[in-house]
């Protein structure tokens, strides 16, 4: 594949929402920085955001808008306001999903001495997994005391992610990559994300490799940024860092992300839609500028994505800021508009103090590097017990415990109950705070003994005939005879 830009004459549609907020001031800006330098695109405008919520869609996005979606396949987006209140989903997480945008990728660089920092040698890549783990959404309120929300992780899912981190590592002349997790206490879904970068990357042996438990890994975020490359982490985790990482290189409002996946892009801003700010004129348009950088890297038109790259690097070099960077070195504080026109006006200059960037377009397996996940036999799964979720208020563990053990069926008996996770019988403390929330685990009564669903349902059936309140249960099973579940804390 050659390095050269798409044809000269061809242009390429992309979708675009102006969005809520500062989003049209900054979309007008970017648009205007793009058609200066010559980006060969064919925009498709469509509504999003708070006009489509309040007209009564819940997901903030019309149907016209996905077809467009769908058509082009890459989507530069300004950001948008989420309503507050229940009967709103988010939009960014919708679009994500819907659209399988499984790797949300944000560079967040300082430009000391230009921009106040404290960490002005910071240069980090934040890879973050964009449609699992608690974003799933699935939440449910089980009893008068206790919501839950389900976090899933996947083997798929961090397959994709994980392979991404280390090929843009790889095609970006990055040298490390660092695994943010907390499989110290998440043993089971962190613990596959990190086997799973443990796995992949053995594929990358010229790529240096780390494992950060988050808290620290957050806490060394925030104080040496320097140490990192290449973050790759779930996505809560890399939601938090990547605000944080962005937020101490200056400002927010300068870093840009992308949102890549199988079939379709996002680019956007990471900062939201700023209403505080909102038709003052102090937007900075650099997020989502550096956004449609990426954007334009991707739709392989390399040399323009070059050219406005090093405009704006130019443009903060001599002191012309917004007034998010106001500081010792700033020369003039400048509207959005009159800051897209400093960088419009240094198109075809070069930064002085900073490295010029350099792009080259992506070969079409760097666009889209990974191989399709491939499902692995399935493996031996058999059915070892169950745990049963109960609703009471004024049960004691032995109560409970008493109560249970005579409802058991002969297939089954009680194990163990914990409260929050923590065993409470047999053999709890009085000191446990407990909940109107308990799971009960049963377990198959001879050692290699498996059960059938029939038994659960046996179970089922003389524990509620009993008058037992059941939120839910959840099969206990192992997996080529391993353990598929966690022990109970102090078990
Ligand atoms: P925010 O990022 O909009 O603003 C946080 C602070 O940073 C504000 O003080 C704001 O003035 C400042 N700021 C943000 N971007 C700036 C820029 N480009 N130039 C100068 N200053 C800037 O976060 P928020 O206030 O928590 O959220 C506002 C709305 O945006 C909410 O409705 C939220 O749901 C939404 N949001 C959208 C996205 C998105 O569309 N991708 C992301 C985050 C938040």
């Amino acid at each position: 594949m050659s390095n050269t830009d798409n044809t000269q004459t061809e242009r390429t549609p992309i979708t675009v929402a102006h969005g809520d907020g500062i989003g049209p001031e900054i979309m007008a800006v970017t648009l205007k920085i793009l058609e200066a330098a010559g980006a060969r695109i064919n925009p498709e405008f469509i509504e999003i955001g708070e006009q489509v919520y309040r007209s009564g869609n819940t997901a903030g996005i019309a149907p016209s808008a996905w077809a467009s979606l769908r058509r082009t396949k890459v989507f530069l987006k300004a950001p948008v306001t989420t309503p507050s209140g229940s009967g709103f989903k988010s939009l960014n997480v919708t679009v994500r999903k819907t659209l399988g945008l499984y790797a949300n990728v944000r560079p967040c660089i300082s430009y000391a001495p230009f921009v106040s920092t404290h960490h002005p040698k910071m240069d980090v890549v934040i890879v973050r997994e964009n449609e699992e783990d608690l974003y799933a959404g699935i939440e449910h309120r089980q009893t008068d005391e206790v919501f839950q929300c389900l976090k899933l992780i996947t083997r798929p899912g961090c397959e994709k992610i994980v392979r991404y981190a280390f090929e843009y590592a790889r095609s970006h002349g990055r040298k490390k990559v660092t695994c943010m997790v907390k499989d110290n206490i998440m043993k089971m879904t962190d613990g596959l994300f990190y086997q799973v970068f443990q796995e992949i990357s053995v594929q990358y042996p010229d790529i240096q490799t780390e494992r950060y438990i988050i808290d620290i890994g957050a806490a060394r975020i925030a104080t040496h940024p320097e140490r990192f490359d290449v973050i790759v982490t779930p996505n809560l985790y890399g939601d938090i860092i990547s605000d944080v990482a962005a937020e101490i290189t200056g400002s927010v409002g300068l870093a840009g992300s992308a949102n890549i996946g199988e079939h379709v892009a996002m680019f956007e801003a990471i900062h939201g839609s700023a209403p505080d700010i909102a038709g003052t004129g102090q937007a900075n348009p650099s997020g989502l500028l550096l956004g449609a950088v990426m954007m334009l890297v991707h739709i392989r038109q390399a040399s323009v994505a070059q050219a406005i790259h090093n405009a704006w690097l130019r443009t903060i070099e001599d002191g012309l800021h917004t007034a998010d960077l106001k500081g010792e070195r700033t020369q003039r504080v400048l509207s959005t508009d009159a800051f897209g026109q400093a960088v419009i006006d240094r198109l075809g200059q070069l930064p002085q103090h900073f490295a010029p960037v350099a792009y080259s377009n992506p070969a079409a397996v760097a666009r889209n590097p990974q191989p399709l996940y491939t499902r692995r036999p399935a493996a031996r799964k058999e059915m070892v017990g169950v745990d049963v979720f109960v609703h009471s208020a004024d049960s004691s563990p032995d109560f409970l415990a008493g109560r249970l053990s005579t409802l058991a069926t002969p297939m089954l008996k009680l194990q163990m109950i914990t409260n929050r996770g923590v065993k409470v019988w047999p053999g709890g403390f009085p000191e446990t705070f407990c909940t109107d929330h308990w799971r009960c685990r049963f377990l198959t009564v001879g050692a290699n003994q498996t059960i059938a669903h029939s038994d659960i349902i046996d179970l089922l059936a003389r524990v509620t005939q009993g008058g037992v309140d059941v939120i839910k249960t959840e099969n206990l099973c192992t997996f080529d005879g391993e353990q598929g579940f966690a022990l109970g804390q102090g078990q």
